[in-house]
């Protein structure tokens, strides 16, 4: 979908210069009348700032290409010393390879856990430094390379290999965060179907929500470290359900080559 944001992506920067003209041209005739250019420029620019997976600022890769059953299983927010071994344990048990998008506070913390993901034949991507999920949206420029580098950073310092993929807090997007990827030979990475693992109580509700939405070249999104005191069971029990219904259903867990990340289409 890059073509959508190489029209999307100035259009709305260009409305959102135009759009303070045009009400300052129309405030002698309504002031009602002037607020709504104003007011659709902020409802785009939200829109495509705040809602996941939204192509609107540049290409989020969502789904890759395959003929076969598989699938690209990420999971997000580690390392965790409550999950992330049960997590390794588990996949390995189903045959199973993941994408570790990591926290790089995290990673910092926990480098045995990181140099294990790796040892077990995952791999490791950027899910920024500190994971402010709150206001990484409106973060800056300098902050938003911050938060790159420094997970980058923390990542190269362990034997791991370049980190090519990145993913925002909660799948946010910016108008600067895209520059700031290209500039580094990275690519933002959304998701075609997540558990809501973080937030859902019901594992079943979630096992339920991915078998529903998957298909080939499907991207699935699941956490670990979440919900620890409240059923520090509950991560790794929506991971291994998932992992069985898929597997029943015939899907394979991959990591995809690059060839197969080619078009970065979008598809939610
Ligand atoms: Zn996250």
């Amino acid at each position: 979908m890059r073509d959508k944001a190489r029209i999307a992506r100035p259009l709305l920067l260009g409305f959102a210069f135009v759009a303070p003209l045009i009400s300052l041209a129309l405030i002698q005739t309504s002031i009602i009348l002037a607020l709504v250019p104003l007011f659709v420029s902020h409802l785009l620019l939200l829109y495509a700032t705040l809602v996941a997976n939204s192509q609107w600022w540049g290409a989020v890769l969502t789904t890759f290409d395959t003929r076969r059953d598989e699938v690209w299983l990420t999971i997000d927010d580690g390392p965790s010393p409550a999950h992330t071994i049960k997590v390794l344990d588990m996949l390995e048990r189903f045959g199973a390879r993941a994408t570790f998008f990591v926290i790089g506070a995290r990673a910092e913390k926990h480098p045995h856990l990181i140099t294990e993901i790796l040892a077990r034949g995952h791999t490791l991507a950027n899910h920024t430094f500190s994971h402010t999920a709150r206001t990484f949206w409106c973060a800056g420029p300098q902050r938003i390379a911050r938060e790159i580098d420094r997970c980058a950073e923390t990542l190269r310092s362990s034997p791991a290999r370049p980190n090519l993929f990145f993913r925002a807090p909660v799948g946010m997007t910016s108008p600067f965060l895209h520059p700031a990827l290209a500039r580094r030979g990275m690519r933002l990475v959304g998701w075609t179907v997540r558990g809501l693992d973080t937030i859902q109580r019901d594992v079943e509700k979630v096992a339920e929500r991915i078998e529903k939405r998957v298909k080939p070249g499907a991207i699935i999104l699941l956490h670990e470290g979440h919900q620890i005191t409240r059923d520090p069971g509950f991560g790794p029990h929506c991971l291994e359900l998932t992992l069985q219904r898929l597997s029943q259903r015939g899907y394979h867990f991959v990591i995809p080559l690059p060839e197969q990340l080619g078009t970065g289409r979008g598809g939610k």
